[in-house]
């Protein structure tokens, strides 16, 4: 058996394998892509210490990282499954039907943003479409944006962005935003945001290589807008990978797993870490910072427990 499996190969999980390793003991990675969010990323200028990096240049350089140590990576393996066992092992059961078997285990499986799926999303993500206003707001200084999805993030987002860029506009489906009255109140004091709700988003243009412009529907009166811009922040919700965890560790309404400050979850044994978790601030050195901790209360477990 490992003595500590990571189930996700994302900032998280590397951080969490090479903490593990250098314990001496026993470590494995499995993981659908290693890498994880980090590969869809385009500039990273937030990574402290490094000024300016590409997300696959960081993958690499974390995966060399993990491979210094006798660390069993096992790339494109989805877990399906988990179970503790009386004896204090626990067992993750991949897709491919393979069983792996674990003193401890952290879980690092990470989360995705929910997408619009409106013509031209896809096409322009990195291009003008972003999902992370902390990320990439800087690459928007003095140029005009809407944020899609009027919840607390969107709300947040805008408030955010209206300080960095020229013009922001916010398109809410609903007919009012969701986000707390506080927040609201601090919009509709910014004197460069418009709010727009029954917006439905239909389209992000652009001239072939940068978004240009996004096209709403307004589902009170059905007429088509056209909005000039030059970017799209899409709030809509960030999904954590944890679906396949549901009955067996305690997940938050939002399907994010509980931790308490030190990674532990509701199972003995079974840490988590980074975007998948409750921890609020979904960031590349927060991730890191999450899966070192997570690893240590792994170590800490396995030397308190009587199991050889
Ligand atoms: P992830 O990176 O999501 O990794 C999750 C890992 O788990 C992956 O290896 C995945 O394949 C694996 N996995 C998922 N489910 C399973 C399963 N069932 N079985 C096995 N493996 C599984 N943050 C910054 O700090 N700066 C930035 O500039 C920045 N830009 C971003 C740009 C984009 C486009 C995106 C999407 C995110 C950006 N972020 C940025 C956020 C940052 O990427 C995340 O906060 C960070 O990657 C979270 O790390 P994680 O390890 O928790 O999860």
């Amino acid at each position: 058996a490992f003595d500590v499996l990571v189930v996700g190969g994302g900032p998280a999980g590397a951080a969490a394998a090479v903490y593990a390793a250098r314990k001496g003991i026993r470590t494995g990675v499995v993981a659908e892509r290693f890498g994880g969010q980090v590969l869809d990323t385009m500039a990273i200028e937030n990574f402290v210490s490094v000024q300016e990096t590409e997300g696959p240049k960081l993958a690499a350089q974390m995966e060399q990282h993990v491979r210094q140590y006798e660390v069993d990576i096992m790339n494109l393996q989805r877990a399906s499954s988990l179970a503790r066992g009386d004896d204090g092992i626990t067992t993750v059961k991949l897709e491919s039907g393979a069983c792996l078997r674990a003193r401890s285990v952290v879980l690092s499986t990470g989360a995705r943003w929910r997408q619009m799926g409106v013509p031209g999303e896809d096409q322009y993500r990195n291009k003008g479409v972003a999902y992370c206003p902390h990320c990439d707001g800087p690459l928007f200084k003095g140029k005009r944006v809407a944020v899609i999805g009027g919840g607390n993030s969107g709300v947040e987002a805008a408030i955010d962005l209206a300080g960095l860029v020229r013009h922001v506009t916010l398109i809410e489906f609903d007919d009012k935003l969701r986000a707390d009255e506080v927040l609201q109140r601090k919009l509709r004091s910014l004197d460069n945001v418009d709010v727009i709700t029954s917006g439905q988003t239909l389209e992000v243009h652009g001239d072939g290589s940068r978004v240009n412009a996004l096209s709403y529907r307004d589902r009170s009166g059905g007429d088509v807008h056209r909005v000039e811009l030059e970017g799209v922040f899409v709030q809509i919700g960030l999904l954590p990978n944890t679906e396949w965890l549901k009955g067996i560790v305690d997940l938050s309404p939002r399907g994010e797993i509980e931790v308490d400050h030190a990674g532990r979850t509701s199972l003995p044994g079974v840490f988590a870490a980074g975007d998948a978790t409750t921890t609020p601030y979904k960031q590349i050195v927060a991730a890191m910072g999450d899966g070192a901790k997570a690893a240590l209360s792994a170590f800490d477990h396995l030397i308190r427990s009587s199991s050889p």
